[in-house]
């Protein structure tokens, strides 16, 4: 291993504590906790981790939403819009070096030899990407654990190259919200000129406007909050319309070349679907439960199709990161410490953010939560001070 950022060369070589926010079942909030990493292996980087951003998918996760297709595992520790320094590297390791930043999105592993992973595709590997959080950790045993913590190791493939004068904490939202918007533009094409729909104007909508803009689209925004009408033209959308306005939703009529639906919850999809062309896509990357209200008459009778799509590879992930930062697309964040998680969750819930909370991982002493138990004789004295909140 090369040397750490405290000199030591044998700092991390053994599994090590961290502190981290986790819930403990589907309907306790998150807490400050105690949680292993691994140690770092050769190909391996670890990150001290300076911001973690808030995705609709941490709250689905840590409240057990998806049951049946995506059961959550408690303790349940969300997080995978990671910005950290890398304060160690293993003696494999080419891509980084100490003192270097890095991203870690949602994969932090994949088979590598399927033909999804060799076209550069781990978020659809055959043999099932390992996730941030909530996915089997074959180094540990038990399940991954995310981002809202202070350290995280990930093998150096799946750490993403944060370039030089990106705004941290406002790029780590691209590592999914901007990976998952802009991987279908991709995908289907969305060029100069053409009319795209984004549907909800969150966390990955409020993206997904400042990508298509970026690419010359007209943009239509389709929003529930009567507020955010202002903010959709202030992103840059040519037009934001209530999905309750009838007469605006029947101008669009046959109009829309591309729909991006971001919305959390499934709702009854038609009247969007009405808004495309001949050929074109809804593609749904927002509710992941059984879809409603769809008829098939219309589907048929238009040739539309509905599609879905799941965050992007770590290339294309890499592709995200460096064309906004070298456009100056980043979120538009508020910054919290970690002891305002979960009045955060709540207030995402309610379509109250504008637009992506992002959390201070470095705020985690402030707020007195820094683990205490010294579990190998190595661990950095940092790592001493303090005490265990929360070891549920
Ligand atoms: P978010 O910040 O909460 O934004 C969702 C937006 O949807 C809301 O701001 C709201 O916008 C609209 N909305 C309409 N009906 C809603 C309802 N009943 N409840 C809440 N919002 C409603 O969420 P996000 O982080 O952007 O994530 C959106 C969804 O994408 C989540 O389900 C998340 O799990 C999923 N996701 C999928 C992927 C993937 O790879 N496919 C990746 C990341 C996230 P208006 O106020 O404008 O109506
Ligand atoms: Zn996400």
């Amino acid at each position: 291993m090369a040397a750490s950022a405290s000199g030591s060369s044998s700092l991390f070589e053994n599994s090590f504590p961290t502190t981290a926010y986790g819930a403990a079942s589907a309907s306790s909030p998150l807490k400050a906790r105690e949680i292993t990493r691994r140690a770092v292996g050769p190909h391996d980087v670890l990150l001290d981790i300076l911001y973690c951003g808030i995705c609709h998918s941490d709250i689905h996760q840590a409240r057990n939403e998806w049951p049946e297709t995506l059961a959550t595992q408690y303790p349940s520790v969300p997080g995978h819009e990671i910005i950290g320094r890398v304060i160690a590297v293993g003696n494999a390791v080419t891509k980084f070096k100490v003192g270097d930043i890095g991203g870690v999105g949602c994969i932090v592993n994949s088979c590598g030899v399927c033909e999804n992973c060799l076209a550069d595709r781990e978020q659809n590997c055959l043999n099932g990407a390992i996730f941030t959080y909530n996915s089997p950790d074959a180094a540990l045993g038990g399940f991954t654990y995310g981002g809202y913590s202070e350290k995280i190791v990930v093998a150096e493939h799946f750490v993403i190259r944060i370039p030089p004068g990106a705004d941290l904490a406002a790029t780590a939202p691209l590592l999914c919200a901007g990976i998952t918007t802009f991987s279908p533009m991709q995908h289907w094409k969305l060029a100069s000129g053409q009319h795209v729909g984004v549907v909800g104007l969150g966390g990955l909508g409020h993206i997904a406007v400042k990508l298509a803009v970026a690419r010359k689209a007209k943009v239509t925004v389709f929003t529930t909050s009567p507020g955010k009408i202002a903010d959709a033209r202030r992103l840059g959308a040519q037009e934001a319309i209530l999905w309750s306005d009838q007469a605006a939703m029947a101008k669009l009529t046959g109009q829309l070349d591309l729909l991006i639906s971001t919305v959390p919850h499934a709702y009854p999809m038609q009247p969007f679907m009405d808004t495309l062309k001949l050929d074109a896509t809804l593609v749904n990357v927002g509710a992941l439960n059984t879809l409603q209200g769809l008829n098939g008459m219309m589907l048929a009778f238009g040739r539309k199709s509905l599609a879905g799509s799941v965050i992007g590879g770590i290339a294309e992930t890499q592709e995200v990161i460096d064309y906004c930062t070298a456009r100056n697309i980043k979120a538009d964040i508020e910054l919290i410490r970690p002891d305002q998680i979960n009045n955060a969750f709540d207030r995402v819930v309610n379509k109250d953010v504008r637009y992506r909370f992002v959390i201070d991982m470095k705020a985690v002493k402030a707020c007195g939560a820094v683990v205490g138990v010294p579990i190998a004789h190595d661990v950095a004295p940092a790592m001493r001070a303090g005490e265990i909140l929360d070891l549920a």
